[in-house]
Order: C-alpha cells, then sequence, then structure tokens
C-alpha cells in the first residue's frame, strides 16, 4: 500500500550518520500504515556539525520525534530543553519528542533492553549480572540493570587503560549504592567472575560476532552454563557464535534483535501515544536483514 501524505500528516524521522541501513523507517512507517495514523517516520542524514541546525530545524518544522543514533547520542543532549532522569543518568539519548516546541530527551535503547529481558521472562531485580564492554550499548544496559534492581554489576572490557569500564562502574556504584565493579576482559577475569560468583545474566555488549566477524565470540563456551540469560546487543547475524554455544549450554538466550524491536516499540508510543504491533515492527526488522544478507 502507497504511503499517503496529507496536510496533516505528522513527521518523525531519524538522524544520525550514516543512516543507509537504518531498519527504523520500514518499522515505523509499517506500523503507521497498519493502524491507519498519519504520521510518517523519514530518516535524515545530519552531519555532526550540523547537529545543531537539525535541532533548530526539528523545532521550526515541528517535527513531533526524531530517534537518534550514531554518531550524535550524546552530542544531542546540550541542544534538547529535558531529560528524562534515565537518559540523564546514563548520559546519551536514542529518543526526542518535540511537545510544541519542548524537546525532551529519553534513552529507549535502555527500556527497550529491559523489555526484552522481561517479555522473556528474565527478572533483574536481585540478579547478578556480568556486562563485557563498555562502550554505548554498556551504558545503556549496565545504567537499567542497576536502576532495574540488580545486585551487583561485573563490566568488562578489552581496552588497557579501563578507563570507561572503571568510571561506568564507579558512576554506577554511586547512583545506586550497589556493588558495581570494573575488569579487564580476557580469560582470566571470566574464568574468576564466573567461579567466585552466581552471575544469572550475561550481557555482550561488545561488538564482537558482529558481521562479519562471525567466527568470534566475547567468552570462551566452556564458561557458559544452564540457569544463565544470555543477551547478545548484537544483532546482525540474529545468532551469533554466542548464542549458539549458550543455546547449547542449556541457557536462555535473547538476541538484539528484541532490542532493537522493543526500542522503537517505545519510541513509537512517545511519539504517536498509540501503542504498535510488536510483532509487525519485528517482522519489517527481519525483512531488512534477510534483504542485506542476500
Ligand atoms: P561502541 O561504543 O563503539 O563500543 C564497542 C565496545 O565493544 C567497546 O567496549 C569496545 O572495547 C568493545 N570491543 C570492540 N571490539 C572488541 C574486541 N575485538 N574485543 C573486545 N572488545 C571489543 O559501540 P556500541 O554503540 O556500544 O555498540 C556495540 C554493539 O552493540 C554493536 O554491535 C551495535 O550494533 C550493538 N547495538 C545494538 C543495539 C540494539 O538495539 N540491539 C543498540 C545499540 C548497539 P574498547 O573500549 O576496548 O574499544
Amino acid at each position: 500500500m502507497a504511503l499517503r501524505i496529507t496536510g496533516n500528516t505528522v513527521v518523525c524521522g531519524l538522524i544520525g550518520d550514516p543512516v543507509e541501513h537504518t531498519m527504523s523507517p520500514a518499522m515505523h512507517n509499517a506500523a503507521y500504515q497498519q493502524m491507519g495514523l498519519d504520521y510518517v517516520y523519514i530518516p535524515f542524514r545530519v552531519r555532526a556539525d550540523e547537529l545543531g541546525k537539525a535541532i533548530d530545524g526539528m523545532r521550526a518544522f515541528n517535527i513531533r520525534g526524531l530517534n537518534v543514533t550514531i554518531p550524535h547520542k550524546v552530542a544531542v543532549i546540550p541542544f534538547l530543553d529535558k531529560l528524562d532522569p534515565l537518559a540523564e543518568k546514563i548520559g546519551a539519548v536514542n529518543t526526542v519528542v518535540n511537545d510544541n516546541g519542548v524537546l525532551t530527551g529519553y534513552n529507549t535503547d535502555a527500556t527497550g533492553f529491559l523489555r526484552a529481558l522481561t517479555e522473556k521472562g528474565i527478572e533483574v531485580r536481585g540478579k547478578k549480572a556480568m556486562i563485557l564492554g563498555a562502550g554505548g550499548a554498556s551504558r545503556a544496559v549496565s545504567l537499567i540493570l542497576a536502576d532495574s534492581g540488580a545486585e551487583r554489576l561485573i563490566i568488562l572490557n578489552r581496552a588497557q587503560e579501563l578507563d570507561w569500564a572503571y568510571e561506568l562502574a564507579g558512576n554506577i556504584s554511586q547512583l545506586y549504592n550497589m556493588d558495581a565493579k570494573a575488569g579487564q576482559l580476557n580469560r582470566e577475569s571470566l574464568d574468576s567472575v564466573m567461579e567466585r560468583i552466581d552471575v544469572s545474566i550475561l550481557v555482550n555488549a561488545t561488538s564482537v560476532g558482529m558481521t562479519p566477524d562471525v567466527n568470534n565470540t566475547p567468552i570462551d563456551a566452556d564458561l557458559l552454563r544452564p540457569g544463565l540469560a544470555v543477551f547478545d546487543v548484537i544483532y546482525n547475524p540474529l545468532k551469533t557464535r554466542l548464542l549458539m554455544e549458550a543455546e547449547a549450554a542449556g541457557a536462555r538466550t535473547v538476541s538484539g534483535i528484541e532490542m532493537l524491536v522493543w526500542q522503537g516499540v517505545l519510541a513509537f508510543e512517545k511519539f504517536t501515544s498509540h501503542e504498535p504491533p510488536p510483532d509487525l515492527m519485528r517482522q519489517e526488522a527481519l525483512r531488512l536483514l534477510e534483504k542485506n544478507e542476500n
């Protein structure tokens, strides 16, 4: 069905650079069409040095909502009027809502990650979690795990300096008055954590295992066990080597596609005040991923 634009069509979109491979327009527009909403979702490639102008444009064109992707998730913050408390703690925004010229930033990567876990029946409160990586995805995941009552966090990162992991763990310990520690991502520390700590949630928030690096995994298979919930934030491929090995070890698994779908669902709700069909958004994302593979 062709998209119909009217004089009342509400405009939403995505800003990033690059934006060519984004799945968000397909996910959002399919849901608008199925729900009969007079909305359209457009990708905008915005260079880093034009971010301020783009946000001025959001106000001037009365664009209702924007998703924000690499490289603007942190840099967009000074241009907004308000920040949701969770986005403020994370220090990154992936969703901006325009309420009559007042722009508020949210982080639905984090809430989408949480929703993906809870949809699979995986409880966070009182649990011990190990997060691999200390980049953007790790910040969102680690903060929401702490915010949702995880008892203990261990954040492991490969960098020699470990600056990011220590800073992240330090911030979380302070903000939530909880036990959050950092360490180096190597076999020795993985052995030590898995031996000493009853980890029940393991999250890969590195890019290890992402296409074309599909033969790699951030943690050896012999450390995986039943009783673990293993979440890989990577969605390409859908089933990473880590997820295959976790499944073979009897662990529960969640693919990054679920985080992608739920961040989209939660942003859609903020833009439209309607609940979109998650299955349709997932189907659109899967369709594009398959197309990109061929
Ligand atoms: P980022 O900020 O660049 O962070 C990448 C992380 O991966 C860093 O901790 C980096 O460690 C680590 N890393 C990279 N190569 C490594 C290697 N060979 N060995 C060990 N660690 C390595 O990227 P990001 O935005 O967090 O994205 C990370 C992944 O999450 C990507 O695959 C992205 O597609 C995915 N993601 C998925 C969703 C979703 O909705 N499912 C949302 C956001 C991101 P150093 O600090 O040492 O470089």
